[in-house]
């Protein structure tokens, strides 16, 4: 089944410690759809300038990422400017340009109001839900968000979460969204404002995922000794946890499922950080997606192996 994606679509400057690179391929739809295209075919839904290059329509279609929904406008692509501090872990925005995304309003076009699985990449919570509003009945709603939303747009944020199946956040998002320090209030805080499942991102510490009841599940990180830009690791998550689904919902959405799901979600995530913006991604193949995941459940394993 297919997985409807809509979010930022940038050009990033990024400076670590270490290095400084500008004019990458960036926002959180072109992460997540690259991430959930690894287990289904992505409809994406954005808005580029003039001066985005004309090869990537070309790459998204080769990995089955439908560009219908991309709006191509006059002016210049979002262009977004971040630097990370020694842990890569916190970052600050150096610069922001809205650009062609200031007056950006996703219009879906008619193939994809159908579609089953969405994920609501980090965009402001209006166009999020704009664009849900233009669904008809999807079967499950991911959302991501930010800092910036739980701040400025938080009226918009809580009428979304009313209508999403699966919020993903970070873990100081959801300390900052709940008013809680402990992540396994904040957790099940959070499924009271309306989503069954949330997922919280440790970045390096791993993830932790919320449902029903006693349900709960917490994963590691891989043990990466380089990490050279972190940058989309969060939309890289979602959109393989969401590509994921899609691709093995049978009936209902188990929380067995979820948890693979988690797990997939970390392993691209993982492979995203080793090199900046998408260029991991793009060289990624099924076999070393394979072998990530059963090391991570080889580490998992606390029981003696036989
Ligand atoms: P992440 O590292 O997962 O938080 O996502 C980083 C990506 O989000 C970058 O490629 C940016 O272009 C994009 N981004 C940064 N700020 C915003 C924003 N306010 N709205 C949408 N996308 C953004």
């Amino acid at each position: 089944m297919s997985v409807l994606v809509v979010g930022s679509i940038a050009i990033d400057t990024v400076k670590t410690p270490i290095e400084e690179h500008s004019n990458l391929l960036g926002g959180s739809a072109s992460y997540a759809a690259l991430g959930a295209s690894f287990f289904s075919p992505v409809r994406l839904v954005g808005v580029v300038g003039n001066d985005f290059p004309e090869s990537e329509f070309q790459f998204w279609k080769e990995r089955k990422i439908d560009s219908e929904g991309v709006q191509r406008a006059n002016g210049k692509t979002f262009r977004w400017s971040g630097e990370y501090s020694w842990d890569l872990n916190t970052r600050e925005t150096r610069s922001i340009a809205l650009n062609v995304f200031e007056n950006f309003k996703p219009v879906l076009p008619e193939s994809y109001r159908q579609t089953d699985f969405v994920l609501l990449a980090n965009i402001a919570p209006s166009l999020q839900a704009h664009v849900l509003d233009q669904m008809a009945r999807p079967r499950f709603v991911v959302a991501d968000t930010m800092d910036l939303w739980i701040a400025s747009a938080r009226a918009d944020l809580d009428a979304l979460l009313r209508r999403v199946n699966l919020l993903i956040l970070n873990d100081s998002e959801a300390r900052e969204i709940t008013k809680e320090t402990s992540l396994i209030k904040a957790g099940r805080g959070i499924r009271k404002m309306g989503p069954e499942y949330v997922a919280i991102k440790k970045g390096e510490h791993g993830a932790l995922l919320f449902g029903d009841g006693d349900q709960f599940f917490s994963c590691g990180a891989y043990p990466l000794e380089d990490i050279h830009d972190p940058t989309g690791a969060g939309d890289t998550f979602a959109g393989g946890f969401a590509g994921y689904l899609a691709a093995h919902v049978q009936e209902d959405v188990t929380f067995d499922v979820m948890r693979k799901a988690v797990i997939y979600g970390s392993v691209l995530a993982s492979f995203c950080v080793e090199a900046f913006s998408l260029e991991r991604l793009r060289k990624l193949t099924h076999d070393e997606i394979a072998d990530r995941y059963q090391m991570f459940k080889m580490m998992s394993q606390f029981e003696v192996l036989t």
